[in-house]
């Protein structure tokens, strides 16, 4: 079953007013498994409209439209769409009513053209609105269904709820479950090549990837009358990529975050850690702060931003500094060392870059970042490279030491 959704209001196109109603509508018809193809704005121009809803009866089982069901003259999304659907208007008593009480209650005259309000479709369903005027419209000629819906939000969504999600349901009583998987130490493209085989021949279920600072989180998303014949179809996919990206996978729990993953596994080697950060100045721990219960783990950690920090809080050598500067592999390494020894620590990650967007040179270009890493005395080091904002590139060097610390 496809649905495509209009929305319809000139103030939309001007941007005065951000489309709200189409995130709403979109994110309820993907958990109803219905596929949406086309979305269009259009603005209170009936020629426009009816030229746009005429394609739309051509090549989607459902369309929705949001707005323009007022009583003013510009409000012509009711005309113009029982035109299409061949309806003519006929007044609905109930709907007249409820207008009438509506604004008698609050103290409002009742003008000339609130009584188009009541007319309707013949033969629709008519979705009564207890938030406002307009009433909401369900019109069917043969396979083709329309959606007619008031633009405030606050009259749309709980006619939304109430009438036309069950409605919805009922045409298509499948449903959508999905389930993530989540990889670090793997760039997008990378992840990608290794499943073009499942993300072009799968239809159901499907694999999509999504990028993250750092991260992939690959999505398997499966239509099933149920969620127990939803989660059948995507385990053996789950178990695939699992199979695939080996030790890149750092969970499959969708409320785990990499820093999460990090912290259960230092536990698990009951392993204490500390950080020596330069260009990501806290950033790291910071992370790891977000773990309720890290102080077990981590007691302190060293933002050493100058050489001369460096030096008297991690032991980095002066000659080393001299000799190769901040950021190298060197000092990455007697970061790690110093900061180990310094705070006791089982391991020490140690960050140093060049952030930018200023301090780049042609050997050693702004992004350029070595991390260090100690573990019980013995020490790595890793050399990377980002593009980007100063932000982003502190933000890919933590999420690269959290990915090293996995290691
Ligand atoms: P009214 O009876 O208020 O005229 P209507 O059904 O004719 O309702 P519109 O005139 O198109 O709807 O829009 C009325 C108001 O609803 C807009 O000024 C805006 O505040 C809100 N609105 C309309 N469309 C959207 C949308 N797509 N997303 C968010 N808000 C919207
Ligand atoms: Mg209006």
């Amino acid at each position: 079953m496809t649905v495509e959704l209009i929305c319809v209001g000139t103030e939309l196109l001007l941007g005065n007013i951000v489309n709200t109603n189409a995130a709403f509508i979109s994110e309820k018809c993907a958990m109803l498994g219905l596929s949406m193809y086309y979305q269009s704005v259009v603005g209170d121009n009936p020629g426009r409209l009816e030229h746009l809803l005429r394609m739309a009866k051509e090549r989607s089982d459902v369309i929705i439209l949001s707005g323009g069901l007022g009583p003013t003259q510009d409000d012509l999304t009711k005309e113009t769409a029982a035109e299409v659907m061949g309806k003519t208007l006929v007044e609905d008593a109930r709907a007249k009513n409820e207008i009438q009480e509506f604004l008698s209650k609050r103290g409002h005259d009742i003008t000339e053209n609130n009584w188009k309000q009541a007319l309707v479709p013949e033969g629709c369903k008519v979705l009564y609105n207890a938030n406002g005027t307009a009433p909401g419209i369900i019109m069917e000629d043969g396979d083709s269904r329309m959606i007619l819906l008031p633009g405030p939000p606050n009259e749309l969504i709980p006619m939304f709820e109430e009438q036309v999600y069950p409605y919805l349901h009922s045409l298509q009583p499948e449903i959508i479950c999905s389930k993530m998987v989540k990889l670090c130490g793997i760039g997008e493209s990378a992840a990608e090549t290794k499943i073009l085989d499942l993300i072009n021949e799968q239809k159901n279920p499907t694999v999509a990837p999504y990028a993250k600072t750092g991260e992939v989180h690959l999505r398997i998303t499966a239509k099933a009358e149920n969620e127990k014949k939803a989660f059948a179809m995507i385990e053996p996919v789950e178990e695939i990529l699992k199979q695939r990206f080996g030790d890149c996978v750092f969970t499959d729990d969708p409320q785990v975050t990499l820093e999460m993953a990090v912290a259960e596994l230092l536990k698990k080697h009951r392993l204490t850690v500390t950080t020596a950060e330069s260009c990501t100045g806290g950033l790291l721990a910071g992370r790891l702060i977000n773990v309720s219960g890290i102080s077990k783990q981590l007691q302190e950690g060293y933002i050493t931003y100058s050489n001369e920090a460096k030096e008297k809080l991690l032991g980095v050598s002066h000659a080393t500094l001299e000799t190769y500067g901040a950021v190298s592999p060197q000092t990455a390494a007697e970061m790690a060392e110093g900061g180990a020894k310094a705070a006791g620590a089982d391991v020490c990650i140690a960050v140093t870059g060049i952030a930018g967007p200023e301090g780049g040179t042609k050997e050693k270009p702004v992004g350029l970042v070595y991390m260090g890493c100690c573990l019980r005395g013995k020490v790595y080091t890793e050399k990377n490279f980002y593009s980007g904002s100063r932000s982003k590139i502190r933000e890919y060097s933590v999420a690269s030491a959290l990915t090293l610390l996995r290691k």
